[in-house]
Parts: structure tokens; sequence; C-alpha cells
């Protein structure tokens, strides 16, 4: 099934269908259905009113951005979540579903066609596909996943918010700076994904501090507990209460085109990578951070704080921060991230 946002990216994701995806579609005689979302939510809303899903489609395959994806995930998830209550049991469900180890399992294999101003779960995957080449056609290559593509195992990362919600993301986490662009660049979204560029360059000269309190796990201490948001932490965590210029997380490479977040990050890594910089920069610091985001050597920047986690919690001391879950704004609180290893599945042809 393909579901298709008509306002993504800078509106053509239907005519992209239409003439390029459509016509190979029909050639390999793939049988499909077809969603165009009239509005923000209809994906996620169709996907938890038809839990069988599973049974008719062999995959979802969205053509817009990332925030396309991001509802489908959470309409899988919400009815999930559901099902097994509160209890950490897994549950499998259709015909389609994986028997791995994570608590709950998508059963339903999800594809993706870039059609969206931010487009960064397919550039990082289709950089696991070239091996870190350019691609001479990101579109033709997105449909090949499609058709060729076996369902390859992905981590997810699931977020419990003080609104007692539940948030399940792909692709990143942000509060400060780089969510502040990802929002706020809305308003150039008719220039496509140069709009990131461009209001990059006037945050980070212009800065805005957030206080608050970061926690994380490191990766070394894997198999350790996960305390609810609401319980005390234990001393394996390393807490830092201080003024941030922004804290950002992400479990894949890219974020966008030009954005290479985490160099080293693999689709089943089990691994959240965590960011943050604090308020001993300059805005030139912060300037030269964003443009090294680029080719990944960020990371190499001495003001900058890269660790490989298993779980943070971040508590904001002000509501009134812009915070994002793939690229998605949502209500800011405190939050408490925890990886699912390979509870889902994306369409990827083996290189
Ligand atoms: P882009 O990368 O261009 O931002 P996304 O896929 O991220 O594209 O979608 C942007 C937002 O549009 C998401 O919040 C999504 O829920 C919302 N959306 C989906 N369908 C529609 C629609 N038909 N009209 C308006 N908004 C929509
Ligand atoms: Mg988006």
């Amino acid at each position: 099934m393909f579901i298709i946002n008509p306002h993504s990216g800078k509106g053509e994701s239907l005519k992209i269908f239409n003439k390029q995806v459509k016509p190979i579609l029909d050639q390999c005689n793939i049988v499909h259905e077809l969603l165009i979302t009239e509005h923000a939510n209809h994906a996620s809303q169709f996907i938890e009113s038809h839990p069988n899903l599973g049974d008719s489609y062999f995959a979802v395959v969205t053509l817009s951005g990332d925030g396309l994806l991001y509802e489908v995930l959470n309409g899988f998830t919400t009815s999930l979540e559901r099902e097994s209550g509160s209890k950490k049991v897994p549950v499998y469900l259709g015909s389609h579903h994986f028997c791995l180890t994570s608590r709950l399992k998508l059963f339903v294999c999800t594809g993706i066609i870039p059609g969206g101003s931010g487009n960064g779960l397919f550039h990082s995957i289709n950089h696991i596909y070239t091996k870190g080449h350019k691609s001479h056609n990101q579109l033709f290559d997105s449909i090949m996943h499609i058709i060729k593509g076996e369902p390859t195992h992905m981590d997810i990362v699931r977020f419990t918010t003080m609104h007692n919600k539940v948030h399940y993301s792909f692709l990143s986490f942000g509060w400060g700076l780089m969510a502040d662009i990802d929002i706020e660049s809305e308003r150039l979204r008719f220039i496509g994904e140069t709009r990131f560029s461009i209001w990059s360059i006037y945050r980070s000269l212009r800065p805005r501090k957030y206080s608050g309190t970061l926690s994380y796990l490191t990766v070394d201490h894997a198999n350790d507990y996960i305390p609810p948001l609401d319980a005390p932490l234990n001393e394996r965590w390393v807490t830092i209460k201080d003024e941030f210029y922004l804290v950002y997380a992400s479990y894949q490479q890219f974020l966008n085109s030009t954005c290479k977040f985490a160099p080293d990050a693999r689709l089943d890594d089990n691994t959240i990578y965590l960011l943050y910089i604090n308020t001993n920069v300059t805005p030139w610091q912060l300037l030269k951070f964003l443009i090294l985001l680029e080719d990944g050597s960020h990371i190499d920047l001495p003001y900058v704080n890269f660790i490989a986690v298993k779980s943070f919690r971040l508590e904001p001391d002000s509501k009134e921060d812009i915070m994002t879950i793939d690229g998605e704004q949502i209500a800011c609180s405190s939050v408490q991230a925890e990886i699912e290893h390979k509870m889902a599945s994306i369409l990827l042809r083996s290189g």
C-alpha cells in the first residue's frame, strides 16, 4: 500500500507517483492500493482503524518526508501499545511478523520514497545500499528498494513523556538549536531542503539558551533495567544540569541529504547517538558545528559531546521550548527515550 502526502516538500509527491513511480510498479506487476492523505493524521487514523492491515498488505510505503512515516509508525504502535497494555510481553500479529527480541514488533514492513523536504531515513538507507557512493538517481533507487528490497530490521526508539503520551521514532529527537531550525524553517517549506541551511545560519548567529537536566545511560550498560520516567535513576546514569544550546539524538546516519549526524550509525546497532553542546561556545563555533555536520566531522570538535547511549532522559526547565521527534513538533515536557532493538523493518535492497 502506498500513502502519499500531496503537500509534502514542494507539493509534488502525487505528480512524482503518477509520472515516475506508478509506471514502474505497473510494469513489474506490483499490485497496490493508494491512500492520498487529506489532512495531517489521516494516515495514522487510517492505520489505527484497520488493525489487520498486515493480512492484506506486504508493506506500507510512504511518499512524503519523514513526517508521514512517523505518522504511519505511530499508527501501528498505538494499536500495539493498546493491545499489550503496560505488560512487557512480545506481541506478534498478522502474517508478516518477525519473531525477534524486542517486546513489541511491527507486523507490517515499511518502505519510503523521498518526496518531502526532510528525507533522513531514505538517505540513511540508500547510503547503506550505495556503500557511501553518490546516488545518480535517488528516486529510482528508492523505487528499486520497494520492488527488489527485503524487509530489513530497524531499531526504533520509544519515548515516554510527562503527558502520558508514548511516541515511537525512527529518526531523531531534538531540543534547542536544531529543533528550532527544523520547526521555524517551516515557513520556507516552498524552497525544499535548502530551508534547513538558511535557517541554520540565522539561528546559530542568534542562539537561545535552554536550561534543564540531561541524564543518560551509555551502551556499556546495555542490559540495565530502565526505570520509568518518574522514578529515580541509579548511579550508572550520567546526569548534567546545565544551560545548553542544543540536545539532539538520532539512530540513523543522516538527518537529511546534507546532514551526516551519526557517521557510524547502523539500522540495527541498538544505539542512540546523543549529542549536546552547552553554552560555553561562541555563535561562530555553533555555526562551525552546523557546517561540519555535512560530512560528519562535527563529532571531533572539542566542544561537541557525542555519546552512544541506550537510554536518555531530558527534563527541560521550561515547558515552552520547541521539542521534536522525527522532525515533528511534540508538546514540551520531560521525556525519556529507550531503544527498541529491531522492532520495525524497512524494504532495503542489498548491495
Ligand atoms: P516534509 O518533509 O515536506 O515536511 P512530511 O512527510 O514530513 O513532509 O510531512 C509534513 C507534515 O504534513 C506531517 O506533519 C504530516 O503529518 C502532515 N500531513 C500529512 N498529510 C497531510 C495533508 N494531506 N495535508 C496537510 N498536512 C499533511
Ligand atoms: Mg517533515
